[in-house]
């Protein structure tokens, strides 16, 4: 092909290319740099800016020696020329043609050769035409694929005509290094040329298609990476869910185990198998799972089957029952017999024992011995304001938080199936809407039902038949009565003073020594020392403010033994005042002179006996009655009473009989913040009422209970023996009582009964002989006019109070 070249020889400044090379037909900037390629520029630029560019075959030879030029270079035209501040050069070069070296002229420190410019040969054979095509489409993919050239080139190469031209524009745009341009340099033969250039583009296509294949590779990994880094994130996660899978299997196997010792009743049994399957299945903090926990915890804790031997040795029995309690003894020998039949027969479903008695007379403590006596469990449960079917009953699994009842409750507190359970203060469960608790109850209690008591957390019937019910109560008037009925009832009355000075010295005082970590020895305390905490501290008809008391008592001793204090130390009447500060109650609290329109009653309420004034004022009026003192609703039907007996009897007894249209009547019953109801005070308020109309006083050291009928009959009444305690306490030494309380005197201790003057009323006539001083023995009180206030209450001619 050479030959067919016309060759054209000449000489230039030649400029050593480093890691570069120029295509004719490209325009190219470069920066120059070294010293020797300056002088060639500045020789070229002298001439006619020609310039042959030629690329080094080792880019890093820093001067190169003709040999390490290669032979075919292209003679190029400088279009610009820039200098640089740091004595470099930046020229714009453009190829103008192929040349071959044919040899080195060393001139003045730079390159010169003698170069043979190539022709180009003219063939548009089919074959460069088909090439020239071929590289086209191959230069199309090749922009497309590697996008780092723009559209616009591709569009401008298009135009191209001259092949050669064409090619090497192609050429110039590859991404090719000095080696892989060199050859399409000396490609001469354009045919040549694009085969190379094909052979090229298709190298470089096959390089990007591997390119985007690793790369493809490459992200495929990163995605695996990633992937995996999830897949391990997830897997953690499981591995978590496993772990707790693993805590929820042993969960599971400590609920079988569990159940397979409770032994419960088949039904049971069945439901917490159930409930466990469940369990299982349920995803671990599922609100559910939560639920069914709380609900198999309680079944699997209820004791279905555990019980205790019962002792039934009575010996023994009373033993433990005389060590625990002082006095008590009708409760005691009941207890007894209780316990004797039950030993003979085992099957008995006897009533229920219910101690009714005011607060500290021992009962939740007696209910404690019971169990001890029987060598049960014991568990107490107060039904104090309980007015909810659901606390017997407990609530449905659904509501969030739900629990057994109290009676459940009591059972898993004492963990056996037989255990003593006492229900304290049945008198005040109260009902309402909520549902009755009392009906709850009475299943409980029924023998007949019990042994399938449902109760709405567990679901299955729980059998209560051997647990032994005990109940107390303050006041028996206030039990529901379907309660009363199924109950045996045991009172127990306050103590009287000597009682609880027995009781002090041979119970509560050792208990709080001990409690108190002091030895009996160092305190001396005499019989006088506790009577006197006993009245001028307490007033009460059970000793629980007196055991509180003896613990202040201890409290202070010991702080004095820590501090120093000489042993033993002596409790004596007159040191009692430092160790519990000022007496409390003053003995005597009677009126201190006979009234008018005041009389002392005895009322009987749920601290036990109290000595309860009623006063009557008279004003001038329309005859309205207003009763005041938080009085209950038979209290106020006794007032009416008791008006409608002094109506009838308005002559007999001197009083004007139109009274109760000429004047208002208020009767009053002071300490109003307690209440107070009942029908004893009927008798007194019917004296009180009788004593303001007919302007009689009335004794003072007298106090008087009884329920009055319409016809002035007097009727008996209950709590005597706290009633008559309460008065003793309170000085006063004579009481009138119904007749047909008479029978009940026997319980009235003796030490008691000698210092009261006790006389039996069957009707009001007597009950005003006796309490009412005749009018002669006060002859300075005029008829009907008093006023019964303090003020005026000693004036000769009370007048009327007047209506202001
Ligand atoms: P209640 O249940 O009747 O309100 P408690 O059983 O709580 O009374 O009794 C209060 C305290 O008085 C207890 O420490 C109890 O042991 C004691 N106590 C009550 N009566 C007697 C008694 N007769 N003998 C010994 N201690 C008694």
């Amino acid at each position: 092909m050479a030959d067919n070249q016309e060759l054209k020889q000449r000489t230039y400044p030649l400029l050593a290319l480093r890691g570069m090379l120029i295509f004719p037909h490209m325009v190219t900037p470069l920066e120059v740099g070294r010293e020797r390629s300056i002088k060639a520029l500045e020789e070229a630029m002298s001439q006619n800016k020609q310039i042959v560019l030629a690329a080094q075959i080792e880019a890093s030879v820093v001067d190169p020696q003709p040999e390490d030029i290669y032979e075919y270079g292209t003679l190029c035209e400088v279009k610009q020329l820039l200098k640089l501040p740091e004595g470099q050069i930046r020229v714009l070069v453009e190829g103008l043609a192929r040349i071959k070296v044919q040899s080195y002229v060393e001139n003045e420190g730079y390159l010169k050769a003698s170069v043979l410019i190539i022709e180009e040969d003219y063939d548009d054979g089919l074959e460069v035409q088909a090439l020239r095509r071929s590289v086209l489409q191959r230069f199309e993919d090749y922009v497309r694929i590697s996008k780092k050239i723009p559209a616009e080139v591709l569009s401008s190469i298009n135009s191209i005509d001259d092949p050669h031209r064409f090619a090497d524009t192609v050429a110039g745009q590859l991404q090719l290094t000095v080696e892989e341009r060199q050859p399409l340099l000396e490609a001469v033969s354009i045919k040549l040329r694009f085969e190379r250039i094909l052979h090229l583009i298709i190298k470089e296509l096959d390089l990007l298609e591997l390119e985007k294949k690793i790369q493809q590779r490459v992200r495929k990994q990163m995605e695996r990476t990633q992937r995996e880094f999830y897949l391990r994130e997830q897997m953690k996660a499981i591995q978590t869910e496993l772990g707790d899978r693993d805590d929820r299997v042993s969960e599971v196997e400590d609920y079988k185990k569990k159940l397979k010792n409770a032994k419960l009743p088949k039904e049971a049994k069945a439901k917490v198998v159930h409930e466990l399957h469940r369990f299982e299945r349920m995803p671990p903090m599922a609100a559910e799972a939560v639920v069914v926990r709380n609900y198999l915890d309680w079944m699997l804790v209820l004791p279905w089957s555990k019980t205790t031997k019962d002792r039934l040795d009575i010996d023994q029995a009373e033993e433990v029952l005389e060590a625990d309690h002082y006095g008590l003894e009708k409760v005691k020998q009941r207890i007894l017999e209780y316990l004797a039949v039950r030993q003979l027969s085992k099957e008995l479903k006897g009533p229920i024992l219910c101690l009714v008695g005011p607060p500290g007379v021992g009962k939740t403590s007696l209910a404690r011995s019971i169990a001890n006596t029987l060598d049960r469990k014991f568990a107490r449960l107060s039904l104090g304001g309980v007015r909810d079917e659901a606390e017997i009953r407990g609530h449905r699994r659904t509501y969030v938080g739900a629990l057994p009842g109290r009676i459940i409750q009591a059972l898993k507190t004492a963990g056996s199936k037989n255990p003593v359970i006492l229900l304290d203060e049945v008198d005040k469960l109260t009902s309402d809407f909520r549902g009755d608790p009392t009906s709850a109850l009475l299943e409980v209690l029924d023998p007949e039902q019990n042994n399938t008591f449902s109760d709405h957390f567990l679901e299955v019937p729980f059998d209560l038949s051997q647990v032994m019910f005990l109940t107390t109560a303050n006041v028996l008037h206030s039990i529901p009565g379907p309660l009363r009925d199924r109950m045996e009832i045991i009172e127990i009355p306050g103590y009287t003073e000597l009682e609880k000075l027995e009781i002090a010295k041979r119970h509560l005082w050792e208990k709080q020594i001990k409690a108190h970590g002091l030895h009996l020895d160092q305190i001396n305390i005499s019989d006088n020392t506790f009577l006197k905490i006993i009245n001028d501290y307490t007033r009460e008809a059970g000793v629980r403010s007196l055991e509180r008391q003896l613990a202040g008592i201890c409290r202070k001793v010991a702080t004095e033994i820590v501090r120093g204090a000489q042993l033993p130390i002596r409790l004596s009447v007159l040191s009692l005042s430092k160790y519990l500060g000022a007496v409390r109650y003053q003995h005597q609290v009677v009126e201190p002179e006979d009234r008018i329109g005041v009389a002392t009653g005895l009322a009987y309420t749920s601290f036990g006996g109290e000595i309860l004034t009623i006063e009557v004022t008279i004003i001038k009026g329309k005859g309205k009655l207003t009763l005041t003192g938080k009085l209950g609703d038979v209290m106020q039907e006794s007032a009416q009473a008791a008006m409608s007996y002094i109506r009838s009897r308005a002559n007999q007894l001197s009083i004007d009989p139109d009274f109760h249209e000429k004047y208002d009547i208020h009767i009053h019953v002071p300490e109003g913040a307690v209440p107070k109801d009942g029908p004893s005070a009927g008798i007194t308020i019917a004296t009180a009422l009788t004593s303001a109309l007919s302007g009689r006083a009335v004794r003072k050291e007298i106090a008087m209970t009884g329920e009055i009928t319409l016809r002035g009959r007097v009727l008996p009444i209950g709590g005597l023996k706290e009633k008559l305690l309460a008065a003793h306490r309170a000085g006063i030494t004579h009481i009138l009582i119904p007749s047909q309380n008479e029978k009940d005197l026997e319980e009235i201790p003796e030490n008691v009964r000698r210092k009261l003057r006790i006389d039996f009323v069957d009707h009001m006539d007597a009950v005003l002989a006796w309490a009412l001083i005749p009018k002669a023995a006060k002859s300075d009180q005029e008829e009907l006019y008093f006023i019964p206030t303090e003020d005026v209450s000693n004036q000769t001619h009370s007048p009327w109070m007047e209506e202001q």
